[in-house]
């Protein structure tokens, strides 16, 4: 059996996207509350019943989005724009060697913009 699970992550982190024009709102400095849902897809492990722990999960996971948290994005190694989506390329990056089952990142700028990335 095969399933899709994903956990919530938080961070909260400023940045300017500097390359837009000046009257565009994301030239001035500003910070969002991100949330990252982080899903992975795989086989159901028979004797524990689980895809995988979410303790696992977090123990990954936490620290590289604690790489984020509270820090000004513009100053984040490897990533070229603070965008959402080069947020979610970086983040694919960093937790894909360590969750070969990752099978997508999602992250909310806002309450009602997001971004999913898959690797491609
Ligand atoms: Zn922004």
């Amino acid at each position: 059996m095969k399933v899709r699970l994903s956990k919530d992550f938080h961070f909260e982190a400023s940045h300017r996207l500097d390359h837009l024009p000046k009257d565009h709102p994301c030239y001035q400095l500003h910070g969002h509350g991100y949330r990252v849902a982080v899903e992975v897809y795989g086989e159901v492990d028979p004797q524990t019943g689980f895809l995988i722990d979410y303790a696992e999960l977090k123990r990954i996971v936490g620290p590289i989005i604690a790489q984020l948290d509270h820090r000004h994005l513009n100053d984040v190694e490897g990533l070229p724009v603070s965008t959402a989506e080069h947020i979610a390329c970086w983040l694919w990056k960093q937790i894909k060697p360590h969750l070969p089952i990752l099978s997508r990142i999602t992250i909310y700028e806002t309450a009602t913009t997001r971004c999913e990335y898959t690797g491609e």
